[in-house]
């Protein structure tokens, strides 16, 4: 069962990475002005300010920087997920998103710092918005 929140729109920053997702498309943006690659979206380059930034899609591909494992959530949506992890993830590309490792028999032993992973779009129960979680490859 996958029943996560769904983002909230109008959202004129994050749209475009929604409905990449949608698509099946892990979408980041990089600044046309000097180069940042760019996540979270939005407007504005965080580096220089530019607001001219081209949205790119990553092949998903990327390494666990750190994560951690929930035991417990009573939040709707997370409530019967049992022991699930939260993740950061360092896509190939360059950009970093919080995210979880799913696919492991038991998040506090299967999951590990530098294992490389790629990104998978989890459907919901409700809502159109699939999830991007990642799962270890190799
Ligand atoms: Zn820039």
């Amino acid at each position: 069962m996958a029943n996560r929140p769904q983002p909230q729109f109008p959202e004129p920053n994050t749209e475009a990475y929604w409905e990449g997702v949608k698509e099946g498309e892990l979408r980041y943006q990089q600044c046309n002005s000097c180069g940042e690659i760019v996540f979270y979206p939005r407007q504005h380059c965080p580096a220089c300010l530019s607001d001219d930034l081209a949205w790119k899609a990553s092949k998903g591909d990327g390494t666990v920087y750190t994560f951690s494992v929930i035991r417990q959530n009573r939040m709707p949506g997370f409530a019967e997920l049992g022991a699930y992890s939260v993740a950061y993830v360092d896509l190939d590309e360059g950009f970093r998103m919080l995210s979880s490792i799913v696919g492991v028999e038991d998040p506090t032993k299967d999951i590990h710092i530098g294992q490389r992973v790629a990104v998978e779009f989890e459907e919901q129960d409700e809502g159109e918005y699939p999830i991007p979680v990642f799962r270890p490859v190799g």
